[in-house]
């Protein structure tokens, strides 16, 4: 018999969502008439805006065409796209970044979890904790964590907890780490990271050799015109951060694949030998030979959200989004709850009432409201006694879910 990488063995079972699903499933089965309402996995649910449909129809008819045909395109990305993102997203910031400093791909889960791959395994690894899961999960199958304990905590990675009491923003490490995983926006609090927290987190980064992979993946739902977009918005950020976006959330894009990720020119970490590694071309290397490219299609209906027209249309999408989260956050707040998060980003994150654990008040309101969120567990240890509630709905239901929500606390 051939051997399994051990280190898959490792993971925590009933990974979050599956969870999740079994509960409602059963659910569902045991009462059929239940108008159950999900708030739960965070997929948007808002059509494409016409600008970037039209332009997939235009892209697809030229793939149609013998002199308009494309076969392989740059792995990297095509120019008009990587152009596009350049002006838009970081020139516009005064944030520092050159279109081929950018690599397109299909996701920015799969860029968080690749990007290991041109890290060595002796790295010491930082978390949020709660924590988007894939950071994790990733770490866990490249083997650099080791067992979990009864809290699911892994024992060689390092947490910084992120709670009301730190006001959801994490201490530096209190030793010396190789990579630190930042989110913002942060999925699953909502909450936003000020310029001075990630100077903070860039000084220590440069102080200690360390990397920092910054997942911006929802960026565009910041209202505070003081919260910085991207990492590079801040001084020295070029030295050590890779930044990780997505048109999944900002865009729609969930279905239809489309994300980049930049590692800027001269950005460094060293061999076994000590010597000075380029990581830009380190992950071209590797994007090149594990990657062929995003489909030019999808990839035109991303440069159309960077048009005058997509630029309105995903505008209001995301204030759509957006609106939905004050009626959430203004209907529990109102009901009694108390609520973090909502304001620059498509999450509410609550504190559990009455003590409840987060999966006791999962199954409360499940079975007295049918209502689907997401237990703060899931998240992490620190999630504990929190629960997050997802804007990506349509308007009815979340107003549904608000007057459900304040029945059932009555
Ligand atoms: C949704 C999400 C992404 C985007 O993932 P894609 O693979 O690009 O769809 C990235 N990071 C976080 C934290 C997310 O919630």
């Amino acid at each position: 018999m051939a051997f399994v990488n051990d280190n898959y063995l490792k993971l925590k079972a009933g990974y979050l969502f599956p969870e999740i699903g079994r509960r409602v499933s059963k659910y569902a089965s045991d009462n059929p008439t239940a108008k159950i309402i999900r708030l739960g996995i965070g997929d948007v649910t808002e059509p494409l805006p016409s600008a970037i449909i039209d332009a997939m129809h235009r892209a697809t008819d030229e793939m149609g065409k013998r002199e308009t045909f494309r076969g392989y395109g740059p792995e990297q990305g095509y120019d008009f796209l990587r152009n596009a993102i350049a002006k838009n997203d970081f020139t516009s910031r005064q944030a520092n970044v050159s279109p081929d400093e950018i690599f397109v791909s299909d996701g920015s889960k799969c860029d968080t979890g690749n990007i290991l791959d041109i890290f060595g395994s002796e790295n010491v690894i930082a978390v949020t904790d709660p924590v988007y899961p894939v950071y994790v999960d990733t770490n866990v199958m490249a083997g650099r964590t080791g067992a979990a304990d009864e809290s699911g905590r892994y024992a060689r990675l390092v947490y910084l907890p992120v709670t009301a009491e730190n006001d959801f923003t994490p201490s530096l490490p209190d030793r010396k780490v190789d990579l630190l995983y930042l989110c913002y926006p942060n999925n699953p609090t909502g909450t936003v990271a000020t310029r001075a927290t990630l100077k903070k987190f860039v000084d220590y980064a440069k102080a200690n050799d360390a990397i920092i992979f910054f997942d911006a993946a929802y960026e565009a739902y910041i209202t505070d015109p003081s919260i910085p977009h991207s990492i590079y918005e801040i001084e020295g950020a070029r030295d050590v951060a890779i930044e990780f976006r997505s048109f999944s959330k900002t865009a729609g894009f969930t279905g239809t694949r489309c994300a980049f990720t930049v590692v800027p020119k001269g950005l460094a970490a060293k061999s076994a030998n000590g010597e000075s590694v380029d990581l830009h071309s380190l992950w071209n290397r590797r994007h090149t030979t594990k990657f062929n490219g995003v489909s030019y299609i999808i990839q035109r209906g991303a440069e159309a959200v960077y048009s005058e027209t997509g630029r309105t249309q995903v505008r209001s999408m995301i204030d759509f989004y957006l609106e939905n989260a004050a009626i959430l956050c203004r209907g529990l707040k109102a009901a009694g709850l108390v609520v973090h998060g909502g304001v620059n980003a498509p999450y509410v994150w609550l504190k559990t009432p009455g003590g409840m654990t987060s999966w006791q008040f999962f199954d409360h309101l499940l079975g007295k409201a049918h209502l689907v969120g997401t237990p703060g567990s899931g998240f992490g240890a620190a999630g504990e006694g929190y629960f997050r509630l997802s804007a990506f709905n349509s308007r009815a239901n979340i107003e549904e879910a608000v007057s459900r929500i304040t029945s059932l606390l009555r």
